[in-house]
């Protein structure tokens, strides 16, 4: 049964009800149905050496083996989905399998061809270094989903990097895809989390001492893993027959209700991708999640949040933040720029897809959707979020500026702020309650008392200003049943639970440890993110001191 039901639904379906559980099925005894290698062309070589690839979709591969695979970590509510039962031995036939030991016949491993744009420049061909599909599956409910092991191994897209994942950067892309998806983001899931047994060596400062480090791979699952790159490079290599089978593919597997591609259909397509990009966007922010690396190639087709790696979770509010060390200088990829780099982005794409769709107009018009949508979609959420019907009412412009200069002017955690605003008593408009402990309802979201000293004037002020817009929406009979709607609807967009980047740290600690107990109750606390759980309330709070500058917490590289 679903624990959690959010006012966002994931366009990925849902865990089944208890009436309609299916039978359940051993992994490694389902079928496989591929679709994408079947249906696209591959590259009609097979060696597995750095090499540029032409003409294809992919390059059929399979995972290298490794010594001794070990199940760390299992998402049934994925299994779920793909209608498979947890197995029984951490080390049996499924860890072997999802650790890339063995294949089952029927599976058709490969790795997808594509290209990018990364940090606003064409970098030409990458595609799938270290992440190698194994096949689909029809779910009991016959929708189709890929199987995916990060971490696998080489392909002929790895350049010059070894096809490995450390344990620390699966643990992150495992936590982060599955708390992603109960707080109702759109996003691949995580199947498991299979630890190699084997050593990576990983530079993790960029300062010339690479530590061993221990291996690990992720089974991620989604409907497609195609991503804007996959488009970019058919394009940028002039093979407009496979750009144009790629886009009938995609579109007939997975925007079933746009009918059959055609060129006003490809239009509606892009449109398509745009609102889901707007709508996907406007859920991190929600969230105060931050991707980190929004390159085209980590850009999903469906709108999805794809390729963990190093991202982040907003501490103290701030629309300058990034956790990515590479992008320190830039801030290409921070919170509040992410927006406008999705539509740059969906720009690219409009670009590649431009030999399908000759008028230009209609790709003007899906990047002005993304905007509309965008537009609406996040002032919606911050209407629920503030437990307001609407933010169209006069003065309403203000109340948000105010509030975004006051977040943005000391270091307020933004997960317990809003969360807080449940607990500002609307009784208060006549000043009834003094302004200074009015303010001190949301003294614990401060990182520090000069923060809090410094901001009070101008939080109470706000506050003030936010009880009596309140009182403008209420029309329930009772000042209660207002409150309990108004409650309920920010309890549902505010979450109280969110993967804070010192969590995941102590997650992966605990594992290099072999002590799994912490990452146990973080999986379990993180899959109803808008309950109040308050035996987890630890969970829940302020980063400790400790954590604000240890490598990991704070700041992440890209080497993972
Ligand atoms: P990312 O920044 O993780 O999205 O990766 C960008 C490109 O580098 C993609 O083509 C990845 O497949 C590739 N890549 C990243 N890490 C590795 C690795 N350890 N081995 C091989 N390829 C990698
Ligand atoms: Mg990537």
């Amino acid at each position: 049964m679903r624990q959690n039901k959010t006012e966002y639904d994931d366009p990925m379906h849902d865990t089944p009800t208890a009436t309609d559980l299916p039978t359940l099925h051993d992994l490694c005894s389902v079928k496989f149905d591929n679709s994408f290698v079947r249906e696209l062309p591959g590259d009609p070589e097979t060696r597995n050496v750095p090499r540029a690839v032409s003409n294809a979709c992919y390059t059929r591969v399979n995972p290298t083996p490794v010594q001794s695979p070990q199940l760390l970590a299992w998402s049934q509510s994925v299994a779920d989905l793909l209608g498979v039962s947890q197995p029984e031995s951490p080390t049996g036939r499924v860890a072997e399998l999802l650790g890339g030991k063995i294949t089952l016949p029927g599976m058709q491993p490969y790795a997808a061809r594509y290209g990018g744009h990364q940090f606003g420049h064409w970098a030409g061909q990458l595609g799938d270094g270290r992440a190698i599909t194994l096949g689909e599956i029809l779910g009991p409910d016959y929708k189709r989903l890929e199987l995916q092991l990060k971490g696998a191994g080489r392909t002929p897209y790895s350049r010059t990097a070894d096809g490995r994942a450390v344990l620390r950067s699966s643990v992150r892309e495992f936590l982060c895809s599955e708390s992603m998806h109960h707080l109702g983001v759109p996003t691949t899931r995580a199947l498991s989390l299979v630890a190699t047994g084997e050593s990576v060596w990983r530079d993790m400062f960029y300062d010339g001492n690479p530590q061993a480090e221990m291996g690990a791979i992720v089974c991620r699952v989604s409907p497609s893993f195609v991503r804007f790159g996959n488009f970019e490079i058919l394009a940028a290599q002039g093979e407009l027959d496979t750009l144009k089978n790629l886009a009938d593919y995609v579109i007939k597997e997975h925007f079933t209700d746009l009918g059959a591609p055609s060129p006003i259909v490809y239009a509606r397509w892009f449109e398509e991708i745009c609102r889901r990009t707007a709508t996907l966007i406007a859920h991190w922010m929600r969230v105060g999640f931050v991707h980190g690396v929004m390159n085209t190639d980590n850009m999903s087709i469906l709108g999805l949040t794809i390729d963990y790696g190093p991202y982040g979770w907003l501490e103290g509010f701030d629309l300058e933040w990034t956790p990515n060390t590479t992008d320190a200088q830039g801030r290409r990829y921070c919170f509040g720029k992410q927006p406008e780099i999705a539509q740059w982005n969906l720009t690219r794409l409009a670009a590649a897809l431009s030999p399908l769709i000759d008028d230009r107009s209609l790709l003007e018009q899906g990047l002005a959707v993304f905007n509309d949508t965008f537009q609406t979609t996040w002032r919606g959420m911050l209407a629920d979020k503030l437990g307001l019907n609407s933010l169209d009412h006069e003065g309403d412009e203000t109340l948000l500026s105010e509030l975004f200069d006051l977040l943005q002017q000391s270091e307020i955690d933004m997960t317990i702020f809003f969360r807080s605003l449940m607990n500002i008593p609307l009784t208060t408009a006549d000043n009834s309650l003094e302004s200074s402990s009015l303010s001190g309802l949301l003294r614990h979201a401060f990182y520090t008392e000069e923060g809090f000293v410094h901001s009070q004037t101008s939080l109470n002020k706000w506050l003030h200003r936010y009880i009596a817009r309140i009182h403008l929406d209420m029309e329930a009979p009772t000042l209660t049943s207002f409150e309990g709607t108004r409650l309920q609807r920010m309890s549902r967009s505010n979450p109280k639970y969110v993967l804070r980047n010192y969590l995941a740290q102590q997650a992966i600690e605990g594992l290099q440890q072999g002590d799994s107990s912490f990452m146990t109750r973080l999986i379990e606390v993180l899959r109803r993110p808008y309950d109040e759980q308050p035996s987890h309330n630890d969970l829940a709070s302020l980063r400790p001191e400790w954590a604000r500058n240890k490598p990991g917490c704070s700041a992440l590289s890209c080497s993972s």
